[in-house]
């Protein structure tokens, strides 16, 4: 293929070329083994190699201190809406959870939640999912069982660039759309999730790392593949794992650690996000982007054009203009509308700047 498409959806989403290559040339023939990581039995040794393999990457990537469980999972970010109840919300006798709600995926992860315990919405409820809310009106409940937020708002584009303050109670985080984006304190939190289909691999697997204190707590409803303890204690092969999504995980994690870890990531990925952002901040309002600038997301930008709900004739004209680039998947979620720019970590400088250079030209045309 001469020239590849650039793709700059929100997920599943654009994966290192060099990783594609990688399992495109070990497809037929993992290792000299003759078969497909595919067809490899979960429990051969060579699998439990690239299993351990993306762990032991994961672990020194994000710096896990000794005392987390890393898991392979499955039921994507959704399924951990529900194991994250069902298995921290009996820490404490009150059964009651704190929840931060920036945008759709928190407000679903909150609404699965009330099925299994009292769900205490942190702060008053917001019209729209443009801002986190100022930390004077948050009243977090000394007595809650663990204080759960969304990194990343990967449909609102709303981003923490703080770890918010709990007061000892344990914090839970859905990192799905951020992970490995910037580096992260992981001693800070009970508990991190994050879906690979973003920044770390294809659909089917969702990385989970939890404090060791909290296994063992869950609730005798939990399913059994959803119990953390039983997971850690299998080493995520309590049932078949889905192989082939953790061995794409190990490439793209070797891929980080090669271009320099996540703090070498996080220059690129503010260099991105800049070069997107500024264009929309010097363009007299032709391109709106509805988030306060203190949260806005380096990974996900969402923007209207024309004005503030956007022109819908200016915005598919830009969609096709785009696609006739070759840049896809820059259309707005449906519940928003508009444009939006998923620049994950795969996302190279060249690419954003080839949105960039298309939104200036863009810009000068129908402003
Ligand atoms: N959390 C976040 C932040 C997401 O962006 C998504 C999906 O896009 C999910 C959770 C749900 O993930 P899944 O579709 O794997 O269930």
């Amino acid at each position: 293929m001469d020239k590849r498409t650039v793709n700059f959806g929100a997920g599943p989403s654009k994966l290192p070329q060099a990783v594609l290559l990688e399992a495109q040339k070990e497809l037929l023939d993992y290792n000299g083994l003759g078969i497909s990581v595919m067809e490899m039995s979960h429990r051969s040794s060579d699998f439990m190699k690239i299993l351990n393999r993306a762990q032991s990457l994961l672990r020194k990537l994000l710096d896990i201190p000794e005392n987390y469980k890393v898991m392979f999972m499955q039921g994507g970010g959704s399924g951990q809406f529900s194991a994250v109840p069902l298995n921290l919300i009996g820490l404490k006798e009150d059964r009651c959870a704190d929840y931060l709600v920036t945008g759709t995926w928190s407000a679903k992860a909150a609404k699965e939640a009330e099925k299994y315990g009292k769900v205490n919405i942190v702060h008053p409820k917001q019209d729209s999912y443009t801002k986190i809310p100022d930390l004077s009106s948050w009243t977090l409940n000394p007595s809650a069982s663990y204080v759960y937020y969304c990194c990343n708002e990967t449909v609102h584009g709303v981003e923490f660039n703080f770890i918010p303050e709990t007061k000892g109670v344990v914090l839970v985080s859905d990192m799905s759309s951020n992970i490995l984006s910037r580096p992260v304190d992981v001693s800070k939190f009970g508990l991190i999730f994050a879906g690979a289909q973003k920044n770390m691999g294809c659909a089917g697997v969702t990385v989970v790392i939890v404090r060791e204190d909290l296994l063992g707590k869950a609730l005798k409803e939990c399913p059994v593949v959803l119990d953390y303890e039983v997971q850690a204690e299998n080493n995520s092969l309590y049932n078949t794992p889905p192989c082939f999504s953790i061995y794409i995980l190990g490439l793209v994690l070797e891929w980080v650690q090669n271009i320099g870890g996540a703090a070498a990531i996080e220059k690129l990925n503010k260099e991105k996000s800049s070069m997107i952002y500024d264009i929309i901040n010097g363009s007299s309002g032709f391109y709106v982007c509805p988030v306060d600038t203190k949260c806005r997301s380096r990974m996900n930008v969402p923007f209207h054009i024309g004005k503030k709900d956007g022109d819908d004739a200016l915005e598919k004209l830009f969609l096709d203009g785009a696609s006739k680039r070759g840049m896809i998947s820059l259309k707005g979620h449906r519940s928003v509308g508009g444009i939006r720019a998923s620049l994950y970590n795969a996302v190279t400088i060249e690419d954003t700047r080839m949105l960039a250079d298309f939104m200036m030209e863009f810009l000068k045309e129908h402003q």
